[in-house]
Parts: structure tokens; C-alpha cells; sequence
């Protein structure tokens, strides 16, 4: 063998363990660690728009405002540390019948935590939102999409449903205006997809926080969704054995 062929056959297999590990982990679809809701029934003729990151001001009142308008249920994953910074907004979502689910307190990549360190994450954002609805989420949405070992057990213990996504409008992308936003999620939108949307952006210090493109996109995705005869649903209903 040559040298390069020797190099290939040993770092050959890392690299295809590190691409596995990689895809276990970080592909919003991968059912490798545990299982992920990524898109609900394919026979219902609906979809859930789902928002991350927040509360924060002004952005997440704005997102609820326009939901009443037109009488769309969401769900919410907020961190924690913005749900103890700014109570009334989630306790104004839920009050208005949209879900509130755990999305971490401080917004880590899980990936090499430990399951101390995750369930730390978890039961302070738990706590924290319960103190605001009077009860403790039943859907979580690790950030970045990422899943960890010892993530699913700690889920399990809580009665907590990983919810991923199957389409996004890319929000998080600075250049991007509500027009290309809405067009990115409604390009590929069919029955059962559950679209991730920022009406934050991690617990960053007010005024650091810019979700306005978001909230400019949301009129256009609630109505082209409707036009192509979509409705909208928490995304809890898509869990399996929910109604
Ligand atoms: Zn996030």
C-alpha cells in the first residue's frame, strides 16, 4: 500500500464516523439518538409555524398581534432566560392560545454536554414557564437543531417531545426581507410542515434583537398558506396519539 493508501484506509473511517456522528446530531431530521417530530400527517391540510429564541421586545407582542388578527394558533420556544427577563409576553401567548415550549435557558450547543449540564438547561426553562402559564412544557427544541446523548433520556424524564422542523424561511439570515422570507417558506410548503420562524434571536441583551423582517414575512406566509388551502395547528397536535 502507499502511503496515501494506508492514510485513506485509516482516516477513511473517521471521517465517515465523524459524518455519522455529524448526522446523528445536527440534521434537523436524524431519528439516530431518539425520536423527532420533524413534520406532522401528511393527510391533514395542515401546518405549524413555530417561533424561537424569544420573547423579546417588541417583536414578539408584534408576532402576536398579527396571529390574532388572523386567528392563528403558533407555538412558542422560548429560552428561559428571556421568558424570566420578559414574563408578560409569554404569559400574554399563552393567555391567547398559542403553546409555549422549552427551548434551553441560555441557548447552548449541547453537543459534548453532559446530562447534568442539559437537564440544568431544561428544568430551569421548565421552571421558569410554569411559574409564568401554570404548566411545564410538553415540546422542546433543542438550539441549532442539535441532539446530544444524554438529551433524550433527560427529555423522557420530563415528558418532553423534540420537536425539529421541516421548513424554514431562514430569518436568522440578516439580508433577508419579510418578501424573500415568505417565499422561501411558502416555495416548498405542503400539508403537515412544521416551520421554524425567530421571533428572537437567543437571550442577547435587548436592542441587540432585530426579528423585524420576520414579522414583516408573517401576513404573507399565513396568507399564501391559506391560499394553497392550508390551515394552521399547534405543533403538538402532530405528536403521535395526539388528537
Ligand atoms: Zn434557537
Amino acid at each position: 500500500m502507499t502511503p496515501a493508501a494506508i492514510a485513506g484506509s485509516v482516516l477513511g473511517p473517521i471521517a465517515a464516523g465523524g459524518a455519522f456522528v455529524y448526522y446523528a446530531c445536527s440534521v434537523p431530521t436524524s431519528q439516530v439518538l431518539g425520536e423527532a417530530l420533524v413534520r406532522g400527517p401528511a393527510g391533514r391540510p395542515e401546518v405549524a409555524l413555530t417561533f424561537d429564541d424569544g420573547p423579546a421586545e417588541p417583536f414578539t407582542g408584534q408576532v402576536l398581534d398579527i396571529l390574532r388578527r388572523y386567528r392563528v394558533p403558533a407555538t412558542f420556544f422560548c429560552c428561559g432566560k428571556n421568558v424570566a427577563r420578559l414574563p408578560d409576553l409569554v404569559r400574554r401567548a399563552d393567555a391567547e392560545g398559542h403553546t409555549v415550549g422549552n427551548h434551553t435557558w441560555s441557548h447552548p450547543l449541547l453537543y459534548f454536554k453532559g446530562r447534568p449540564a442539559i437537564e440544568a438547561e431544561l428544568d430551569r426553562t421548565q421552571e421558569a414557564i410554569q411559574k409564568v402559564t401554570g404548566r411545564a412544557p410538553v415540546v422542546f427544541r433543542p438550539p441549532y437543531g442539535v441532539r446530544w446523548l444524554g438529551l433524550f433520556p433527560a427529555l423522557r424524564a420530563r415528558g418532553l417531545a423534540d420537536v425539529q422542523w421541516s421548513d424554514t424561511g431562514y430569518d436568522w439570515k440578516p439580508r433577508l426581507d419579510g418578501a424573500a422570507i415568505a417565499r422561501l417558506v411558502l416555495a416548498k410548503l405542503r400539508p403537515g410542515a412544521v416551520i421554524l420562524l425567530h421571533d428572537g434571536r437567543e437571550p442577547r441583551e435587548p436592542g441587540n434583537v432585530d426579528a423585524s423582517s420576520t414579522v414583516a414575512a408573517l401576513p404573507s406566509i399565513i396568507e399564501g398558506a391559506r391560499r394553497a388551502g392550508l390551515e394552521f395547528t399547534r405543533v403538538e397536535s402532530f405528536l403521535p396519539g395526539a388528537v
